[in-house]
């Protein structure tokens, strides 16, 4: 086939230019400072106060993503039966869409335009110079004061990080406790784990509101306890994300959207135009990388081998970069109570996992839902060292459509983080 591709800005995308790449080789570099201040716990004599060369950090974060991008550019541009453009594309028909001088006419027109942080409308927002997870990458130096509103995902890997680089840090947060869609148990784990370092949460921050100072940046908390403010040199936005859906000329081909702007698809990705499919965050079915590469495969398998594969049959899976991680699969605890089904539950603390205490990282906790009627394992989460590398032998269970009895006959390697997932396993219990 002919095909064309559109390419307005960064190729590669979120994921590598300001998404993952770049924020897990600077959460790779606050890790090695965690590490470093650690050394005499290990036997390692490093001089305090340890240094952090930000230019340092960046470019190497710099360099992975160069890297990555230049990779993926020249592979395109180097493909045969393939035009790329660089610039804006947007509709003017179902079968028709612009860029610049050019008009491409296709009988296919898969989307996959992303998204961006989203900047609402907050009060005093436009009066200050906040940053995104795109220009915090820019950042030189390590701030005196980071704040950072939003309790999420991306918001609590850059607290993190920068407070390992040694930056005071403030999470602010609207809701009663950081990342609400997890569990109660796993939230209050991974805010005792934020504030042992330092790190200053405060929740309940009901009237957001900022205002510049001579010293920095106010925003406003109004929480019922604590102090109503916090001034930082600098503020960090991290609440949430919007598609790229606005400026594309939607509407001019019929393609429906939500209220929230993200494209309307059925189960194998198309959208309200036969003809046009819209793959990646764009469509709200996933905001991983990994969703929507699995986006990709879901359309290509559909078109090119005749498959019937649909979204719905994805189970969920992601990981939380902080360390140590969250990784995460299936539905929460408190999902799976809404189903009304007979459940059991396991946890297990990381104190009592050897790895852990032979590395000296016994923070979290694994949980593990299943079924007690089939059997089948519902989520799980490992909040622990190498949580995100050991949650995929439940992920992989989950998916084979196993039963848990089953995953407690293999034989794990020892000893790994993954070898106490058959223990876990065994002290599954009713829940009411
Ligand atoms: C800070 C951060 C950390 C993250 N960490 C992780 C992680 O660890 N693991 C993970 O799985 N995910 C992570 N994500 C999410 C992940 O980056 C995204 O879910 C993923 O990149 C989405 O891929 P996509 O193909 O849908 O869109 P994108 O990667 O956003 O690609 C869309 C592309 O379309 C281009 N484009 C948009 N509109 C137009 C137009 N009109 N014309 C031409 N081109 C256009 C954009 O320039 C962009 O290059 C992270 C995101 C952020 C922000």
């Amino acid at each position: 086939m002919r095909a064309a591709l559109v390419e307005r800005k960064l190729f590669g995308g979120t994921c590598v230019n300001t998404g993952c790449m770049p924020t897990k080789t600077l959460v790779a570099s606050a890790y090695a400072a965690h590490l470093a201040r650690r050394g005499s716990e290990y036997g390692v004599a490093i001089e305090p106060p340890i240094q952090i060369d930000m230019k340092r950090a960046r470019a190497r974060a710099d360099m992975v993503s160069t890297n990555a991008r230049t990779g993926v550019e020249t592979w395109l541009r180097g493909m045969s039966g393939l035009t790329v453009f660089q610039g804006h594309a947007h509709f003017e028909g179902p079968d028709r869409v612009r860029v610049g001088e050019s008009v491409l006419q296709a009988p296919r027109i898969f989307i996959n335009v992303g998204g961006r942080a989203s900047v609402p409308d907050m009060p005093g927002i436009n009066a200050v110079n906040y940053l995104t997870n795109t220009s915090i990458l820019q950042l030189d130096a390590v701030p005196e004061h980071l704040v950072v509103v939003g309790g999420s995902y991306i918001g609590l890997e850059f607290a993190q990080m920068y407070r390992r680089f040694g930056a005071q840090v403030t999470v602010i947060e609207k809701g009663p406790r950081l990342i609400a869609r997890e569990d109660e148990d796993i939230s209050e784990a991974i805010q005792q784990i934020l504030t042992d370092e330092g790190i200053a949460v405060r929740t309940n921050a009901t009237c957001i509101a900022f205002s510049p100072r001579p010293d920095g940046i106010e925003v406003r908390i109004d929480c019922t306890s604590g102090q109503p403010q916090a001034v930082g040199s600098h503020v960090l936005l991290a609440v949430g994300r919007r598609p790229n859906t606005d400026d594309l000329g939607l509407k001019k081909a019929g393609v429906a959207t939500d209220a929230r702007g993200y494209i309307i698809v059925d189960d194998g990705l198309v959208t309200s135009v036969p003809g046009i499919w819209a793959l990646g965050e764009c469509n709200g079915r996933g905001a991983f990388t990994h969703t929507a590469y699995n986006d990709f495969e879901i359309v290509a398998a559909n078109l090119l081998e005749g498959a019937n594969r649909r979204v719905s049959d994805r189970i969920p899976g992601y990981a939380l970069y902080i360390d140590p991680p969250l990784g995460r699969v299936g539905l929460t605890e408190a999902e799976a109570r809404k189903t009304g089904r007979p459940l059991l539950v396991s946890t297990r603390p990381m104190t009592r996992v050897g790895r852990a205490v032979e590395r000296g990282e016994m923070k979290g906790f694994m949980k593990v839902v299943a079924d007690a009627e089939t059997q089948k394992i519902l989520g799980a989460a490992i909040l622990g060292v190498n949580g995100d590398e050991a949650i995929h032998g439940i992920l992989d269970t989950m998916n084979t459509g196993s039963s848990y009895p089953e995953l407690q006959w293999a034989v794990p390697i020892h000893p790994t983080v993954s070898e106490l997932i058959p223990t876990v396993l065994g002290n599954l219990r009713p829940v009411s």
